[in-house]
């Protein structure tokens, strides 16, 4: 057996094939070792915004590598980190002053929960409490784990979990009930952090909420006294179609984690932002009020410059123009499979489309999911159903027709997948 050392993530490899490998990657492609051109519809797990290798990311990461490589970000800093720093308080939504780097969105959720719960035990406050929302996702490691949603991905790390309270997902036309059970939670006195995946929860499924619940817990949460941490590892650098997702409830969190697009999705970097009053509750002439986390790799500043030359682009580039334009193709293109009776839950929320597929059997391990990615891929198309849940987050350099055709592609795998023609006649609707 041809067995690589490898062991890749989230791969079952007594089930997969051989991994095929990528030989290069350009705009909204990537080309396999067999000369294939596969459109990436799910931007490399999320990553790649503007589109693979834009030049002037390329070009700045190029230049930085002339300079410099890791530097120690203890007792020193570096003008890459510094820029970028600025830039990203600019952006940001107003109240965020500070900047704390680290190098997954894992780790700035990681960050962001031990500055939550050192501001509290900084001030002299007895919250030790985190509340989530059902069916969210934060990462992998134990922490963040923790604080996910609990099923088959972390049934085996079980007994290291720590509790938190969990939100009832605030479906539509029960919204009051995820409000109303936060603020019971709050009463407890015990809160120190709300975290949430706002508007989008991706990989539970890429639910979509809205924008006023968002806004009603962040009220809620002001009320009581607690701190509100925005996970905008998947949905910030415009995937909901404004740079961040809390723009669109008009609320600015005390705490927001980004990672993925931060580089454009060239380089590994995350950055937790935090309001002053959070950075201020670890200042202190006291060593033991000191804030304990670090990594070899904090603020790397090759992919400092990496995410500068990103800012850069978002200031230069019609990257607000282009977003729309793939947000219109989605919705263009939904809309054919409105009263098709293959699919439920037609949904949408920026630059991210996601489709139900009805089959016997659904969830994560539905044997729909890998299915559906092996004929994705025969056709040319890199697109990962969460299991029976079909979905597009494609780079913002996809044109209407890479975009089409991921929807041709859809209906005729929907098709084979359920053993049903598709519709010859589709009635127009809306989604
Ligand atoms: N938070 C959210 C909302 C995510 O979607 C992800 C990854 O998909 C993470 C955190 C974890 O990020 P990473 O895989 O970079 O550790």
């Amino acid at each position: 057996m041809n067995r690589s050392p490898v062991w890749h993530p989230f791969t079952q490899h007594g089930l997969e094939p051989p991994m095929k490998r990528v030989v290069s990657a350009k705009g909204a492609f990537l080309v396999d070792e067999e000369g294939s051109h596969l459109f990436d519809a799910i931007s490399s797990w999320w990553v790649i915004t503007h589109g693979h290798r834009h030049p002037a990311i390329m070009a700045a990461i190029r230049a930085a590598t002339e300079t410099f490589d890791q530097i120690i970000f203890a007792e020193f800093s570096h003008e890459p980190a510094e820029t970028l720093a600025r830039g990203l308080i600019a952006l940001a939504p107003a109240g965020l002053e500070h900047v704390f780097y680290s190098d997954s969105g894992s780790t700035a959720v990681e960050v962001a929960l031990k500055m939550a719960l050192g501001y509290c035990h900084n001030r002299g406050e007895k919250r030790d409490r985190i509340v989530v929302m059902e069916h969210g996702y934060h990462g992998d490691t134990i922490g963040t784990m923790s604080t996910g949603e609990r099923g088959v991905f972390n049934a085996a790390y079980e007994p290291l979990l720590f509790g938190v309270d969990r939100l009832a997902f605030p479906e539509a036309g029960n919204e009051q009930r995820t409000l109303d059970l936060f603020e019971a939670c709050c009463r407890s006195g015990r809160v120190a952090a709300l975290l949430i995946e706002p508007l989008v929860l991706g990989a539970g499924g890429m639910k979509i909420y809205g924008a006023d619940v968002l806004a009603g817990l962040k009220q809620i949460a002001e009320r009581h006294g607690c701190l509100v941490i925005a996970d905008e590892v998947m949905t910030g650098w415009g995937r909901t179609g404004t740079l961040f997702a809390c723009e669109r409830a008009g609320i600015a969190p005390d705490i927001l984690c980004t990672s993925k697009g931060l580089t454009g999705g060239s380089l590994p970097l995350a950055a937790t932002l935090c309001s002053a009053e959070i950075f201020d509750a670890h200042v202190s002439t006291d060593r033991r009020k000191t804030f304990f986390h670090s990594s070899s790799y904090t603020a790397n500043p090759i992919a400092c410059a990496a995410a500068v030359a990103n800012l850069q682009v978002w200031r230069d580039e019609p990257v607000l123009a282009r977003i729309e334009q793939v947000q219109q193709a989605l919705r263009d293109n939904l809309r054919r499979f409105a009263g098709d009776q293959r699919f439920v839950s037609i949904r949408q929320a920026g630059t991210i489309a996601a489709l139900d597929l009805v089959v016997p059997a659904g969830g994560y391990l539905a044997d729909a999911g890998p299915r559906m990615r092996q004929l994705f891929r025969e056709r040319g198309f890199i697109i990962r159903p969460l299991g029976n849940v079909i979905y597009l987050m494609p780079p913002y350099c996809s044109t209407a027709q890479d975009l089409a055709r991921a929807f041709d592609a859809i209906d005729e795998v929907a098709g084979i997948v359920t053993e049903t023609a598709p519709p010859k006649a589709r009635a127009a609707g809306t989604v």
